[in-house]
Order: structure tokens, then C-alpha cells, then sequence
């Protein structure tokens, strides 16, 4: 196996498809394959399934996602706008 220090998981690519191309994938492959915790039994045990579609080896819960992570940064966001709005009507005085 040659030394993949730099490009590490993509360096089954080998010398191919040019070194940008191939530092790109290596951050989303790794963010694929790092452990993800499952939203309902918070195990580390969640796998991709496909482009958005996860699923927990524990639990068998599968759930929709972003592409290459089970939560992206804007999901999380948007998760919190909605949290507000909800908790923002539950205060207005009931007619
Ligand atoms: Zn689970």
C-alpha cells in the first residue's frame, strides 16, 4: 500500500482525478464515516443508507438527513427557528 498521509481515506484513488478533487472527497467521506448518534437511543451506531437517508444499526430508526451528515449546520438552525415560533405562539393569550 503506498503512503496516504495527506490524502488518507481517498487514497484509493491513487494518483487519479487530481489532488483538489480528491482533498474534497476526503472531507466528506470522512464526515460520512465518522460515528453519528442516533436521534432517538443517542448510540454512535448510525450508517448512511444513501444520499440522505440514515438509519441506526441499533435501533433500526431511519431517518432523512443532509447528503453526507445525519444533521447539517443549517438543519440545526432551522430545527432552532421552528423551536421559537412554536414556543413564541404557545405564549400569545388564548381568544
Ligand atoms: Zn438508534
Amino acid at each position: 500500500m503506498p503512503r496516504t498521509k495527506k490524502v488518507g481515506i481517498a487514497g484509493r484513488f491513487g494518483t487519479r482525478y487530481g489532488t483538489k478533487v480528491r482533498k474534497r472527497v476526503k472531507t466528506i467521506l470522512e464526515d460520512i464515516n465518522k460515528p453519528h448518534k442516533c436521534p432517538r437511543c443517542d448510540t454512535k451506531a448510525v450508517k448512511r443508507i444513501s444520499g440522505g437517508i440514515w438509519s441506526c444499526r441499533k435501533c433500526g430508526y431511519t431517518f432523512t438527513g443532509g447528503a453526507y451528515l445525519p444533521v447539517t449546520p443549517l438543519g440545526k438552525e432551522k430545527g432552532r427557528a421552528i423551536e421559537t415560533i412554536t414556543y413564541s405562539s404557545e405564549k400569545e393569550p388564548k381568544q
